[in-house]
């Protein structure tokens, strides 16, 4: 038989899934390795799909979404986000992960080259190369908070730059940039003529400062990507919007059809009971998330880890080091030997292999107790070398 195509062999798998698939054949692990919220999705949100199925709301809806969701999703932006959009410029996409995909392939030609953080979350690269572009790492570095620096990025910047992905809350960091960084990025992309994606899935889960987006500077070259994933415990739904300028938007819509035809019509309806209804589970979730991050902090001071303090999303970055092998492999090491799935920042970039990723979306006890295993383990593999 002929080869499979050499895209798809040239994208390299996640290095979370690895730990993620491993831990699910072991008893008894500690699992801090997943970006998913500990919490059940809201009841009411459940109900509203439910009514739905069961009154027959279970055709093909359209490309872009159903227009009373849009509507709701252009409402949303402009009140939270603090942009003015419309609901022409609303995409409604199989989560963040499929709505990045979908801009991508709008904005995006073979060859084209991408911006993207070091560390960074996985997906954007494997997009990327699945569009046959090229990515380009800018460093994040930890003295800096992990916020990024126009100066760190400027240099890397060809003719055949396109796009520069900012993302604010951070995965994995937790950092959450500062209005005149989001500024001085913004001038950034239009000193350079580049489209700016600005992934936003964490927006309502900042801790300290303040959640500012691109799209307040330059709403035409920002292509802004959020979800009910992580904001309404909806990981599983797979329901989430992109809002970019009228172009753009009706390019995408365009591309859905063949992508993904809609999303289901019975989860559109649950998103919009999740706009419509109590908002009181977001603030509840993200006090959770604090209280452990607080926690989480005190307890890495104490064992003589601590490093940095996150300010939103529901990650912390961990430095192994001392350990004395790179972190995909002390990934492997704490999970079979001390029950501890942790995500390796190999696969976050080249910048995170000193550290690995661990998610606060995990029930306190067993977060804390997760941690302390392995700081125990960094400890005794320090002393054994
Ligand atoms: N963007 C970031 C930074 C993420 O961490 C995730 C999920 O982990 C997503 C986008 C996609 O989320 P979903 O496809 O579940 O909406």
């Amino acid at each position: 038989m002929k080869p499979l195509a050499q895209t798809a062999a040239n994208m390299p798998g996640s290095g979370i899934r690895e730990i993620v698939h491993l831990a699910l054949t072991m008893p008894d692990v500690i699992r801090l390795e997943v970006g998913e919220p500990n919490f059940p999705t809201p009841a009411h949100i459940v109900e509203a799909a439910h009514e739905a199925a069961n009154s027959g709301f279970t055709k093909y809806g359209p490309s872009g979404g159903l227009s009373s969701l849009r509507e709701l999703l252009a409402e949303r932006v402009t009140r939270i986000n603090g942009y003015p959009v419309e609901m022409a410029q609303v995409n409604v996409s199989v989560g963040g992960v499929q709505g990045i995909l979908a801009a991508f392939s709008a904005v995006l030609d073979p060859g084209d080259e991408v911006l993207i953080p070091d560390p960074a979350w996985p997906n954007y690269e494997m997009a990327i190369l699945l569009r046959e572009a090229v990515p380009v790492h800018y460093p994040l570095y930890i003295e800096q908070g992990f916020v990024p620096r126009p100066e760190d990025i400027e240099p890397l910047i060809t003719e055949r730059a396109k796009l520069l992905i900012l993302n604010s809350p951070s995965n994995p960091t937790g950092a959450v940039f500062p209005r005149e960084t989001i500024a001085g990025l913004v001038a950034l992309a239009q000193r350079h003529d580049l489209y700016l994606l600005s992934d936003e899935v964490y927006d309502e889960l900042v801790f300290e400062g303040e959640h500012v987006s691109p799209a307040l500077y330059d709403p035409e070259r920002t292509i802004a990507i959020y979800a009910f994933s992580k904001t309404y415990a909806m990981t599983g739904w797979r329901v989430g919007y992109v809002v970019a300028n009228e172009t753009i938007s009706k390019t995408i819509t365009k591309i859905q059809e063949p992508m993904i035809s809609c999303v289901a019509s019975p989860v559109q309806k649950a998103a919009e009971a999740a706009l419509t209804g109590p908002q009181d589970c977001i603030r509840d979730m993200r006090d959770s998330y604090r209280e452990r991050r607080d926690a989480v902090v005190a307890l890495l001071k104490d064992e003589g880890y601590y490093v940095y303090t996150p300010r939103g999303a529901f990650y912390i970055m961990v430095d192994v080091s001392d350990a004395g092998v790179d972190s995909r492999q002390f990934a492997l090491n704490l999970l079979e030997q001390c029950r501890v799935a942790v995500a390796p920042g190999t696969a976050f970039g080249y910048l995170g292999d000193h550290f690995v990723r661990i998610s606060l979306a995990t029930e306190k006890g067993l977060l804390l107790e997760g941690i302390h295993r392995l700081c125990e383990f960094v400890k005794h593999e320090a002393k054994r070398r």
